[in-house]
């Protein structure tokens, strides 16, 4: 079995693999956790994809130095019926760096049919890598 990066207590395949192959994510916070595993796997393609396109960059270089270490989900909250916010806990690390602790409370919408990641606000300094936008 392959655990999830954004879960170590399930499986890649029953997680957050169906939404990488195309399954629409369910609800914010399991798209947030399949970018996060995104990001973990090295699929930039996915983290753009599930960007909105009033934020999305046009690029997206993934540093594959880059270990992702753990995710913890804070607070999932539904705004209305297209809007929400997830507030997460993600650690990782630069090569030989310490480990940085990244957190974020980020945007969604709901968009035909789909949860989009739209930006993010960082409620404290830990990090000045804001710009992962790991949510
Ligand atoms: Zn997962």
């Amino acid at each position: 079995m392959t655990a999830c990066p954004c879960d170590s207590s399930r499986r890649y395949a029953q997680c957050c693999g169906p939404l990488h192959g195309g399954t629409p994510a369910p609800s914010a916070e399991a798209l947030m956790r399949s970018r996060y595993s995104a990001y973990a796997r090295g699929d930039a393609a996915y983290v753009l994809e599930t960007w909105h396109a009033s934020t999305r960059p046009a690029t997206l270089a993934l540093d594959a130095r880059t270990r992702w270490l753990g995710l913890d989900v804070r607070r999932h909250e539904v705004s209305d019926a297209d809007a929400a916010q997830v507030e997460f806990v993600a650690r990782y690390r630069d090569g030989g760096a310490p480990a940085v602790r990244l957190h974020e409370l980020s945007r969604f919408v709901r968009e035909d049919g789909r949860w989009w990641y739209v930006d993010g606000d960082f409620p404290s300094a830990h990090t000045d890598r804001q710009g992962k936008g790991a949510g």
